[in-house]
């Protein structure tokens, strides 16, 4: 297949370009490198198949592929708050021109979507078909609202065009190559606890995630693509279902650094969800799917990356 894949020098993105490379995939990596950078693919430049490309989703983009995984937009709450109506755009007009594009060429189109789409929720663990709990005016709008309306553009050009369409809603992934001042909470946490430094827990660190390293998640990401089972076009939560709060993250990034670490309470960010865990049932059923990669198994390789990478900056 010949693949497009937006957001391609982010964290996932070069990830996903790894793995579909492996599978012998021709791959345009397409990035505005807002959050993403270019490093993160340097080792796959001047291969014959593959290819980088500087554009911004939110211009018209004409290629010939066979499959798009748009994963172009801010993930970190740090980045997609820092320019609300660009992170609207970036999903909105970004999901737009892919889609027209999809319609053009007549190819598949994988949407990246996120948790993000049940709020804060009040059912727990959340299915699928929880319509979630999102305020559309609060700060974490721009991205919650701009990936929720992606997902209508999917359901939608699929109904009315016949666009052959996936969408996954990834919970929180972690692993090597998140940036070092990315500012979600497994990097931040990592980065402080080998700078010796106290780790920042929002408000009393009660709140819950469930942490998937990105292993599974591209496995996850590739089997929705090429499943063509029946409700191939719903949504289908990824991610992992071992449930952690802040402060016993504190306490497993203690082990995986081997640091004895120090934390120091900063106001919580409104809005931010109390609560997060997917319910995976439908990964399981149509997909095979379910993580493999224990937190602190995940950790460790986390940390090996990080340590690499502060290396380097001290040089
Ligand atoms: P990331 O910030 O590392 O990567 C996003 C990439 O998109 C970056 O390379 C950035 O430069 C690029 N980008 C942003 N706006 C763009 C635009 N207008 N045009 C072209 N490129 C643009 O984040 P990530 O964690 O790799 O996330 C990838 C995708 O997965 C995102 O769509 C995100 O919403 C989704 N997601 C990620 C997570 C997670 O935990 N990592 C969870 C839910 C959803
Ligand atoms: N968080 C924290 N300290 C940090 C960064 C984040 O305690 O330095 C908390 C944040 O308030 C949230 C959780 O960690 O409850 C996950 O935050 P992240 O930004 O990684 O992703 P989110 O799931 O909120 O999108």
């Amino acid at each position: 297949m010949r693949v497009l894949v937006t957001g391609a020098a982010g964290f996932l993105g070069s990830h996903l370009c790894d793995r579909l490379l492996k599978d012998k995939h021709d791959v345009i990596a397409l990035d505005n490198l807002f959050t993403g950078y270019k490093r993160n693919f340097a080792h796959l430049l001047g291969r014959h198949d593959f290819e980088f490309v500087r554009h911004d989703v939110v211009n018209p983009i004409m290629f010939e592929v066979d499959w798009i995984f748009n994963l172009a937009c801010p993930a970190s709450p740090v980045h997609y708050q820092y320019n609300p109506v660009k992170t609207v755009k970036t999903s909105v007009m970004g999901t737009l021109n892919l889609l027209g594009m999809a319609k053009r060429v007549k190819a598949r189109i994988l949407q990246a979507s996120t948790s993000e789409v049940y709020g804060d929720p009040q059912v727990h663990p959340q299915p699928e078909s929880y319509w979630g709990h999102v305020n559309p005016i609060g700060p974490r709008a721009c991205y919650d609202e701009g990936k929720r309306v992606a997902e209508t553009l999917m359901m939608d050009y699929h109904k009315q065009n016949g666009i052959d369409t996936r969408i996954i809603r990834i919970f929180n992934t972690y692993g090597p190559r998140m940036a070092v001042g990315d500012g979600r909470v497994a990097s931040n946490f990592i980065v402080q606890a080998l700078k010796g430094e106290k780790l920042t827990v929002y408000g009393d660190g009660s709140q819950t995630r469930c942490f998937c390293y990105v292993s599974d998640l591209v496995e996850g990401m590739v089997r929705l693509m090429e499943y063509e089972g029946e409700g191939c076009h719903e949504p289908v939560n990824i991610g992992s279902t071992e449930e952690r709060s802040m402060n016993e993250l504190v306490e497993s990034i203690g082990v995986a650094t081997g640091k004895n670490v120090s934390v120091e309470h900063q106001p919580l960010p409104k809005n931010d969800p109390v609560r997060r865990k997917p319910d995976t049932t439908r990964a399981k059923e149509r997909l095979n799917w379910s993580a493999t990669i224990s937190l602190e198994d995940g950790l460790k390789h986390t940390v090996e990356y990080f340590k690499g990478k502060l290396e380097e900056q001290t040089d």
